[in-house]
């Protein structure tokens, strides 16, 4: 079993949906990537700040999901990142209504002397020059490193984005991003030239129509579980990321065979993810419901078909 360190933003959402709406709930790409991944029983630690309003009990929380939490830093006298979304009404789509930078805006990241042997390491979505110090303070490389980012950072900072993309193995970005990073419409297209700027897998993201992983001329889908009712889509793509790397780490197996697997970890969390508000279905997620909706998940992409 590998040990899983995780960089990413740990924050306060407030979001709104057709729904319903919420004040400040917990969230943040690290807190979904670590939820996610500590439902594989693995030694996990997150790297990020927060301020001094941030309740001590959300930390205990992740503790009690064996989340290490030394690494995230409490400036007392600082406010914690907060972003504030509306989603439209096909909740595929949702308009960013505020972005607090806050603590985040100089953050410096360290990281622990009991992380710096990880063998994953999962880079959320952040500025590029905090996911780089990471790297640069790991002395011997992980096994592999996952990177999320998004269009925020290729609109901002891409020149710093691309320098993160040479050193990692695997990206997880939406079909837009990969557009976008790519200047190619053909998701085929996209993902070769990705390759050709570092990563050797590329996993693109389509919401509620599945996900694509590519890696040396091969091409695995998955579909998303079509599901009864979506509350709140809020950390799936984090969620799908912590599930990949979280199974991948507990596996100890990074062959394209168990990449396939992960892949399917990942939708079927990120599932339970948007079926409640925030954290909420995270934080209270069984591994029975995970198995019965894996089973759900086999029986949807399994046909028999005679060739000739
Ligand atoms: P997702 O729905 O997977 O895109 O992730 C949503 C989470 O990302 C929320 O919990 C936010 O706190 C966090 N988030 C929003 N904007 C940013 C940003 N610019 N950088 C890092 N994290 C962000």
């Amino acid at each position: 079993m590998g040990k899983l360190l995780i960089v990413g933003t740990v924050a306060f959402d407030a979001i709104e949906t057709p729904f319903g709406k919420t004040d400040k709930i917990l969230g943040g790409a690290a807190t979904y990537i670590g939820l996610s991944a500590s439902q594989f029983g693995i030694d996990s630690g997150i790297i990020s700040v927060v301020g001094g309003d941030f309740p001590q009990e959300y930390l205990n929380m992740l503790n009690s999901k064996h989340i290490d939490t030394s690494g995230i830093e409490i400036k007392p006298e600082g406010k914690t990142f907060f972003w504030s979304g509306k989603y439209h009404n096909d909740l595929n789509t949702r308009d960013t209504l505020i972005t607090d930078l806050n603590v985040l805006a100089d953050f410096n990241p360290v990281v622990p002397d009991k992380f710096t042997d990880c063998d994953f390491l999962m880079l959320g979505n952040l500025h590029p020059s905090v996911q780089m110090s990471v790297i640069k303070q790991i002395p011997k490389r992980p096994k592999l490193v996952v990177l999320d980012t998004m269009n925020f950072w290729m609109d901002n900072t891409l020149e710093e984005l691309l320098e993160v993309i040479k050193k990692i193995d695997v990206i997880t970005i939406n079909d837009e991003e990969a557009r976008q990073l790519s200047g190619e419409y053909s998701l085929v297209k996209a993902a070769e030239k990705i390759h050709r700027m570092g990563p050797k897998y590329v996993v693109i993201k389509k919401g509620e129509h599945g996900a694509l992983l590519f890696h040396d001329g091969n091409v695995f889908f998955a579909p998303a579980l079509p599901l009864e009712e979506v509350f709140d889509p809020t950390g799936a793509g984090d969620t799908f990321a912590g599930g990949f790397v979280g199974y991948l780490a507990s596996t100890y197996d990074i062959s394209f065979e168990n990449m396939k697997r992960a892949i399917i970890f990942g939708s079927n969390l990120a599932s339970f993810c948007v079926e409640k508000f925030g954290t909420e279905r995270m934080e209270n997620l069984s591994q029975r419901e995970i198995q019965n909706r894996l089973k759900q998940f086999k029986e949807l992409t399994q046909f028999e078909i005679e060739l000739n």
